[in-house]
């Protein structure tokens, strides 16, 4: 009887320490994406938030949300959101992932034979932006690549078009920034956040991932960045950039996949 209770005490004591499995901690992410009210709270909140935000954006002409951009008061205004986490939910594909491993065809694929899952709030958002008359922007990391038995040198963007149809806006390839559409397009948005610089004043940014507002967010840098990022280095630039946050900078929760996933 002794002994098993000093079992019984081990295996209880064993159950309160013992952490939880990454595998738990990712399903555990993306069960609060597909199931909890609270994200679609939150989602709401961000959006509703940045919706309030817009006219005084907007009515300033020295206000760009690219830091370093000065020269854009006679640029007509736009807004870049991301797509994945941002406008629409993967949290269904995430879920595939508990099983099997991640590759771009399989997140290609998915998204073509089901239907997109809006973030709530977006399509509202971006209504409102256009009829203030601005311009939006989605600046993806799906990639142009070719897929095996797919027609196409990009047929990820026909598809990244039909998800935004299916949550409620209508977009064109020429809005739709896909990674590696041009050589120098690589997964650092950076790059493509000055491309649109060049011809707008880009008033407010939205994503799910810290790549999406600071340049240099991940381990492996990818030009112009030199430096491999750090938690210490991403931390740093909360206060580099503390102005921004809540104010032309809307970040949408996603505890399932991102570039804080590769540094330590
Ligand atoms: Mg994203």
């Amino acid at each position: 009887m002794k002994t098993l209770y000093v079992m019984l005490t081990v295996l209880a004591l064993t159950a309160c320490t013992t952490p939880p499995s990454p595998e738990a901690r990712i399903d555990l992410g993306v069960q609060w994406v597909e199931h909890s009210a609270e994200y679609q709270a939150l989602s709401a909140q961000v959006y509703a938030d940045a919706r309030e935000d817009l006219p005084r954006l907007l009515a300033d002409p020295n206000w760009s949300a690219l830091p370093g951009q000065t020269d854009a008061a006679n640029k007509p205004p736009a807004i870049i959101l991301d797509v994945d986490e941002t406008v629409v939910s993967n949290a269904r594909y995430q879920e595939t992932l508990l099983h099997t491993p991640y590759s771009s065809f399989s997140h290609f694929d998915w998204m073509r034979n089901n239907p997109a899952v809006p973030v709530r709030g977006a399509t509202a958002m971006i209504e409102a932006a256009r009829r203030a008359g601005v311009e939006v922007f989605f600046l993806t990391n799906r990639a142009c690549e070719r897929f095996e038995g797919i027609d196409g040198d990009c047929p990820y963007e026909q598809v990244t078009i039909e998800d935004l149809r299916e949550v409620g806006i209508e977009t064109v390839a020429e809005k739709l920034l896909m990674a590696w559409e041009q050589p120098d397009w690589s997964k650092e948005k950076l790059i493509r956040r000055e491309y649109i610089g060049r011809t707008h004043r880009v008033i407010a940014l939205f994503g799910d991932d810290y790549g999406d507002f600071v340049q240099c967010t991940r381990a492996k840098p990818l030009t112009p960045c030199t430096e491999p990022a750090t938690r210490a280095s991403r931390h740093a630039a909360l206060d580099t950039y503390a102005d921004y946050w809540g104010n032309g900078w809307y970040v949408l929760p996603n505890p399932m996949h991102g570039s804080w996933t590769t540094v330590r």
